[in-house]
Formats: structure tokens, C-alpha cells, sequence
């Protein structure tokens, strides 16, 4: 790793004393989000990048809403592989939206923007995961790597790095960060089923979510969860899960094989001695047309698609509240319709976030 104090890349002093922590679950990634100039990633502009650092710090020390003790985030990676020391290891972070979010855990940005750099670079994602094996190492952060947007509204890291994360954050080369628990080098089933009109897998969130870790837990399936179970569906539960499909005798944990730990309906059956969520079509209320969702328009319909989004899950946009059902089919309305239209196989070649005949059924059965 090529790692970057603050003493070399000329850091400010902390404001205030920075935060102890003794452990967190793992890692959020990040990026900046602004513009960042493509020329920052040229071969010979790495001489820019401690002053870019000390850019990112005198921004966060001066917003005075936030009033950071500090730059928010635990390291940043440059695009030459870089990992520059921000509050560092066994200190909270201040990047991932909110107390709770910061105590569990770490957070590592790349510098990228929304515009001019928005791909990272090969070097950048091997720094990344140096950034968070060091964080692994010397600061006991667990074996969790997320985006920001992973439980808070925002754009952060962007899609491209996103996507990176939501593969697994391997090295350019394919290896796997750190060799954690989740089974290094092993690619762990991220992909949902729909049972009896509720989703399972990777993201899937409910009480019935809950309800199979807690039986798992039960029959003794429980060895990955650091925390939880809980209500969203983690890569802890469906490597739980896979150890249960193993134990009834399925064969094959790598992703679509039968015991990759995405369940079936006939192992889910077995495992809580009923089926969840028995809907029959005939409960679902008739599609009220198409002009019922209108942008910025307000229609009794919209409180029905609502509830159902809430239900199913799909609420991570909203305006800093949390997803409420209302009458009006605002534009985060429009984008929770679009991820369910994203997840649904279905769905997926027309995911316009407005809602036809068959979206209604989907998310209402
Ligand atoms: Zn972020
Ligand atoms: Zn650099």
C-alpha cells in the first residue's frame, strides 16, 4: 500500500478532539461527488493530489452546517493508488449521513466527481481496497464493504463505482478485499426471488425478511451474522441461508446453483413451517389508469402505490424524511417505482418509474 500521512500531505489539525471507536461492521465507499478534473488521473499529476486532499479538508472544515471536527472521511484514494490518511483508523467517521450510520461504519472515498473524473481508475480501486484491508487491520472494521446509498438517499459513490461495490469490491486483478468472512474469493448470490408475492435475497427488505434470520438463528444457521438478523436482506443471510440449503442436501453455493442462499420456496417452507405473505390476485385493487400518476400531481391511488412500495421496500429515495405514503407522486415516488421496475424481470425493459397494469399487480400482490 502506498500510504499517505497527514503529516506529508500537510493536514490541518482536528477542530475538536476526533471520536474514538473500537470496531465497526465494515466499510462505506464514497466519492466526491463536485467536479473533479480528468488531468488529476494523468500519470504525472500525482504532485497535485496532497493539495486536492487539503482542498477536500479546508471545504469540510469550513461548512459551518455540518461543523466537522475534521475531513469526514476515515481515508481518501487518489486516482493513482494513493491512500491518503483522513481521521484515520479506531476514529468515527463523519461521512455516512448520521450518527448511527457513522458509528458502524468506516468510510473511504475515491477522488471522483459526478463530472470531468467519474471513472475510476485500475490504480484507484486497488488503493480502495488497500483503504479498507488497512481499516480491516488496524482499526478491527468488519467484513461489510457498502456504498454511501446503501441505507441513506444519496447518489454517492456514483454508478460506475456503485456498481464496483455491488460486485464485490475486487481488485482489478479479481481478487477478493481482504479475505473476510463472507468467503473470500467466492462470489456471494446478490440477485432477489419473488415467493408467494415477497422478495428474498440480496437488499429484499420486510418483516418476513426478519423472520428467516430468526429462524435460521433458531435451527442453528446463524454463524455469519455479526449483527441482525434484521430486516434487510444481507450477504450475512444468504450465506446463513446457503449453509441451511447445504445441511437439507442442495449442492452448488456459487451464485443460480441450488444452495447459493437464495431461497426456494420449498427449503423456505421447511424452514419456518409456512409460506409468508399468502396474497391471492384477486386482493388486488383494480390499476386505476395511467393518469392517476402524474408527476406532480396528486391522486388517492398514489397513498395505494405507496403503502405497497413501503411494504416491499423500496423507499431509499426520499427527501431527507424518510418515505412517507401521501397523495402526491413526487419524483422520489417516481424513483422507488423505478428500482422495483428495476428488480423485476419483468419489468426491467420498460423501468419508466410509472407505474402500468402489470407494475400494480407485481407490487400490490
Ligand atoms: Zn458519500
Ligand atoms: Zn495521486
Amino acid at each position: 500500500m502506498h500510504f499517505v500521512s497527514r503529516e506529508e500531505w500537510g493536514a490541518q489539525p482536528p477542530r475538536y478532539d476526533l471520536v474514538y471507536i473500537a470496531s465497526t461492521q465494515g466499510t462505506k465507499v464514497h466519492y466526491e461527488g463536485t467536479y473533479v478534473p480528468k488531468s488529476l488521473a494523468a500519470a504525472d499529476a500525482h504532485g497535485s493530489c496532497a493539495g486536492h486532499m487539503r482542498d477536500i479538508q479546508a471545504a469540510h472544515l469550513a461548512n459551518t452546517k455540518e461543523d466537522y471536527s475534521d475531513i469526514a472521511y476515515s481515508a481518501v484514494v487518489c486516482p493513482h493508488g494513493y491512500v491518503f490518511d483522513g481521521r484515520g483508523a479506531h476514529r468515527k467517521t463523519a461521512a455516512n449521513g448520521n450518527q448511527t450510520l457513522n458509528a458502524k461504519d468506516y468510510s473511504v472515498c475515491a477522488m471522483l466527481g459526478a463530472s470531468g473524473l467519474v471513472q475510476p481508475t485500475a490504480a484507484m480501486l486497488d488503493g480502495l481496497v488497500d483503504a479498507i484491508e488497512w481499516l480491516r487491520q488496524d482499526g478491527d472494521a468488519g467484513s461489510e464493504v457498502l456504498g454511501h446509498r446503501d441505507g441513506y438517499a444519496t447518489e454517492c459513490p456514483g454508478e460506475p463505482l456503485y456498481a464496483w461495490v455491488q460486485a464485490g469490491a475486487h481488485r482489478p486483478d479479481g481478487s477478493s478485499p481482504g479475505g473476510g468472512d463472507t468467503g473470500s474469493g467466492t462470489e456471494i448470490a446478490r440477485y432477489q426471488v419473488t415467493i408467494n408475492g415477497l422478495a428474498y435475497g440480496y437488499g429484499a427488505h420486510g418483516d418476513h425478511v426478519t423472520a428467516v434470520g430468526e429462524a435460521l438463528v433458531a435451527k442453528g444457521f446463524g454463524r455469519h451474522y455479526q449483527e441482525g438478523p434484521g430486516p434487510t436482506w444481507t450477504d450475512a443471510d444468504t450465506l446463513n441461508y446457503s449453509d441451511y440449503q447445504v445441511r437439507l442436501g442442495y449442492s452448488g453455493t456459487a451464485p443460480h446453483e441450488d444452495a447459493d442462499g437464495v431461497p426456494g420456496a420449498v427449503s423456505l417452507q421447511q424452514l419456518l413451517g409456512y409460506l409468508p405473505g399468502a396474497t391471492t390476485s384477486t386482493m388486488v385493487p383494480p390499476f386505476p389508469g395511467r393518469s392517476a400518476f402524474v408527476l406532480g400531481r396528486s391522486n388517492p391511488a398514489v397513498v395505494t402505490l405507496d403503502k405497497a412500495l413501503v411494504r416491499k421496500g423500496y423507499v431509499r429515495h426520499h427527501d431527507g424524511n424518510g418515505y412517507q405514503p401521501g397523495r402526491l407522486f413526487t419524483r422520489y415516488t417516481l424513483a422507488n417505482v423505478r428500482d422495483f421496475q428495476h428488480a423485476r424481470p419483468e419489468l426491467a425493459g420498460d423501468a419508466d418509474g410509472y407505474p402500468g397494469p402489470l407494475t400494480w399487480k407485481l407490487l400490490l400482490s
